[in-house]
């Protein structure tokens, strides 16, 4: 492809991509192909020669679109959302443009100073600690395995970098029940060991209880354990559970233990100044994650961390070969040291787009008439149908189950599985499940960045067809 090319197949690609937002609603939502369906269709070995760019294209609309999800899709109410916006595609593309590797500040000093701009214009958005330093990461799994990392280093006294664990505590890290997977994940790797991660009960609202917790930790310093980090999270996955940060954060401090929160997805609420509480006791943490690409409109990957300690931070990722050293080092920020990778995409550029194009303003309106459309759904379906809320709707997920009467919880579970699978199939609407209580639980979340009222109500009418089916069936 030469310069000519690419300048006409780019201008043919927008055109696509705008068709592509505009009809988006055509395509079924989750994709309908089977296992191996799309691998069949892919040549088995790699072309000899260079393939024209108009076959290339018409591949992708004929093959690969068929086996995409579309999660832009208003009618994508499934796990949650991992948001695009037009001006964050935008970035994208200048981003995917220029190509740059944004190591360090030498190689791109715009995109680290705009990372650092980016990380106080979030601070100050959402009203987070002052002492609070952020940085870009990927995912909000990376940045739970930082944290884990940096406590781990903090507490050894930055030793088991370059020792190992020889002779080292046993320590011990805590979760509520209901946290994401990505703590055992990072407790792995951190090489703690996962019988080392606690899971600490959680209350009738899904949310950890703080004096188990203390009772967790006296327990396991009495049986010689050193209490690493708790990870405190502000909306868990399956039901946006609020753990009780100013609580547990007291249990830290008293026991000199890091607190970690992960706000992954609930965190783009703090925009809002009325739901500003769901952070309450935050200064007390010592590392804080959310991810802009869940229901911040910028698309994956971004995810923003927080620390208290930089230096911590830095102490536990710091590297620096020969090729690396620049005249600036003590002057700038090298990101390479403030996290796991050494390259680093340029991210900033798009949260910049962002928040710029929509304005403060005009993303908390829509994150209000997201809030709004979940108080909707659920009162229209507690009128309409016999249902279970499952537990209290904080944000803008609604987690519910039809609950006809004299159906046994096995029935239930089977009735609820049949309504979202139809859901599912039909093309419509895309929902997914989990278990609250050992009870199959229907989720619906609604952020998606272009959603409308006349979306949920779709979505409510299709419910009521769906369960009528499955009621003449029974
Ligand atoms: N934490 C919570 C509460 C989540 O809900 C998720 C994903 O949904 C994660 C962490 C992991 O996020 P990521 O995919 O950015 O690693």
């Amino acid at each position: 492809m030469d310069i000519q090319a690419f300048r006409k197949n780019a201008h043919q690609m927008v055109d696509w991509m705008a068709d592509y937002f505009e009809q988006i609603e055509q395509y079924p939502v989750k994709s309908q192909v089977k296992p191996n369906d799309i691998y069949q269709l892919l040549p088995e070995t790699a072309p000899e020669q260079a393939e024209d760019f108009q076959a290339i294209f018409s591949d992708f609309q004929k093959t690969i679109l068929q086996g995409i999800t579309h999660w832009q899709s208003p009618n994508f109410f499934a796990y949650f959302p991992a948001n695009s916006s037009y001006p964050s595609v935008l970035a994208e593309m200048l981003t995917a443009t220029m190509g740059a590797q944004c190591m360090i500040w030498e190689t791109s000093p715009a995109a680290a100073e705009l990372e650092e701009r980016m990380m106080e214009w979030l601070k100050e958005m959402m009203g987070l600690p002052n002492e609070f330093v952020g940085v870009i990461q990927d995912t909000a799994s990376t940045a739970t395995l930082c944290a884990i990392l940096s406590a781990r280093e903090k507490a050894s006294g930055f030793t088991i970098n370059h020792t190992g664990f020889t002779g080292k505590e046993q320590f011990r890290v805590y979760c509520s029940s209901q946290t994401h997977s990505s703590i055992d994940k990072a407790v792995r790797i951190a090489g703690l060991g996962s019988d080392h991660l606690r899971k600490i009960e959680v209350d009738e609202h899904f949310a950890m209880k703080a004096d188990k917790l203390q009772a967790a930790i006296i327990e396991d310093i009495a049986n010689g354990f050193t209490p690493l980090c708790v990870v405190a999270a502000t909306g868990t996955t399956s039901s946006t559970a609020m753990d009780p940060i100013k609580m547990i954060g007291e249990v830290c401090q008293q026991h000199n233990v890091w607190l970690h929160v992960d706000a992954a997805y609930a965190g783009t609420a703090a925009i809002l100044p009325e739901k500003r509480w769901i952070l309450d006791g935050l200064e007390l943490a010592d590392s804080y994650v959310f991810n802009p690409h869940k229901w911040m409109f910028t698309n994956f990957d971004c995810t923003a961390y927080y620390v208290k300690d930089k230096g911590a931070l830095i102490r536990t990722f710091e590297i620096l070969p020969e090729y690396l050293k620049t005249k600036n080092d003590h002057t700038v920020n090298n990101y390479r040291d403030w996290g796991v990778q050494l390259g680093r995409r340029f991210r900033a550029l798009k949260l910049w787009f962002v928040i710029r194009s929509f304005g403060v303003e005009g993303i908390r309106n829509r994150l209000r008439d997201h809030l709004s459309y979940a108080t909707y759904f659920e009162q229209e379906i507690k009128q309409r149908f016999e249902v279970e809320i499952m537990t209290p709707t904080h944000l803008n997920l609604v987690c519910f189950r039809f609950k006809p009467t004299g159906l046994s919880e096995d029935a239930l579970e089977k009735y609820n599985q049949g309504i979202l699978d139809n859901i599912n199939k039909s093309g419509k609407a895309y929902l997914t499940h989990t278990k609250l209580d050992g009870k199959y639980t229907i989720r619906a979340v609604f952020g998606q960045t272009y959603l409308q009222k006349k979306h949920v109500s779709a979505l409510i009418s299709l419910l009521e067809e769906v369960n009528t089916e499955h009621t003449l069936k029974r």
